[in-house]
């Protein structure tokens, strides 16, 4: 059984783990926070790591549950490569169990109880990737820190034919796996839920403390990843605008001002069917706070038509990128900066216009 399995080529041996002293072939994994010990013959609670014979493997190196190609925007990246298309992918499995998530049928979906997914090799990722003319690849849908050996493998892949990274996370993976990924990712979303309340996270998640979550965000901004903050605003129970407060201080005070934050509506799904869809006046109340905080870039996502999708010049409110939905239907910067008044948007990444289905010409 065991010489079957780790003959399977999605079966490699995993990164960041050691064995535990006193406890006969036992391990633990640190590439989450979670850093699960796990048993001879036992998975991480992520559910796509194994302990086999005392070493640990991960089962998902290229199975991919998805890939698509998607705008930038839908990330939401609203300030690096704007308009540019990214090959999104995912695995099953996920460190967090969110009883709202949206893409439960792969993240909570576990390798034991039998789906695997399509097989590729990071040179076909790649290979797909030029065919398609994006210019980057995207790990998300699921936790992406979860199949780290395939991200590190495609992205350096990617790099050498110059497309660009981006992951989207829950920020719960560890400093050593921020340090691991380096310089191979260039930009992050990095997605709170109910404003980061740990109490939310713990019945909501099954997630202990999400306040780690900041010590990773700080991991990758010392690896000089483009960073942008979303928060999932769940009416009722994740709404406190104390803790939007105590995000956006955070925010301005350890990522600049000039970080994007975006605000997102909850809509029922999964486990939390029994809630409404946030109001849209909860989300823009939060907006000011955030903004009343000192951020300059704050979005209110999962909104279509919303004027907070659009980015507004923060010195003299000339709207200077128009969006609508993920699409961007004006673009009005001159060498970076506002046509009207010479301030200096914060944009990494030159404007692609590469959209899948959006295509239009920069102003
Ligand atoms: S990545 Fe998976 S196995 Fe590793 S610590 Fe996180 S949940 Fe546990």
């Amino acid at each position: 059984m065991r010489l079957d399995l780790l003959k399977m080529p999605n079966v490699r041996k995993a990164k960041l783990w050691e064995p535990i002293s006193g406890r006969e072939g036992w391990v633990v994994c640190n590439l989450c926070h979670k850093r699960c010990p796990i048993a001879p013959g036992k998975y991480g609670v992520c559910g796509v790591r194994k302990n086999i014979g005392g070493e640990l493997y991960t089962l998902v190196y290229g199975l991919l549950s998805a890939l698509n190609i998607d705008p930038i925007e839908k990330k939401p990246l609203m300030h690096f490569y704007p308009a540019s298309s990214v090959l999104s992918m995912s695995t099953v499995g996920c460190n967090f169990f969110c009883k709202f998530c949206q893409n439960w049928e792969i993240s909570q979906r576990r390798l034991e109880r039998g789906l695997l997914g399509f097989r590729v090799t990071p040179e076909g990722v790649i290979r797909k990737a030029l065919e398609l003319g994006v210019d980057g690849l995207t790990y998300t849908y699921n936790e992406p820190t979860i199949f780290i050996e395939f991200m590190i493998d495609a992205s350096k892949l990617a790099k050498r034919e110059g497309l660009f990274n981006t992951m989207v996370t829950n920020g719960y993976a560890t400093p050593e796996a921020v340090d691991e990924l380096g310089s191979l990712i260039d930009a992050a979303t990095v997605d709170f839920k109910g404003g980061g309340a740990r109490e939310f996270y713990l019945k909501v998640m099954n997630v202990r403390d999400p306040d780690l979550i900041y010590e990773t965000i700080l991991a990758m901004r010392d690896k000089k990843w483009w960073i942008e903050v979303t928060n999932l605003v769940v009416p009722k129970i994740g709404d406190d605008p104390g803790h939007i407060k105590r995000m956006a201080r955070w925010i301005v005070d350890n990522l600049g001002p000039e970080t994007p934050f975006h605000l997102l509506r909850f809509h029922p799904d999964y486990k939390l069917m029994d809630l409404p869809w946030t109001p849209v006046e909860t989300l823009e109340r939060l907006a000011e706070i955030a903004m009343e905080e000192g951020l300059k870039y704050v979005y209110i996502g999962n909104v279509p038509g919303h004027p907070l999708e659009n980015t507004y010049c923060p010195g003299c409110g000339y709207m200077v990128i128009e969006r609508k939905g993920f699409l961007v239907t004006k673009f009005d910067l001159k060498n970076g900066r506002c046509p009207r008044c010479g301030y200096k948007i914060n944009i990494r990444g030159e404007y692609r216009g590469t959209s899948p289905g959006f295509p239009i010409s920069a102003l």
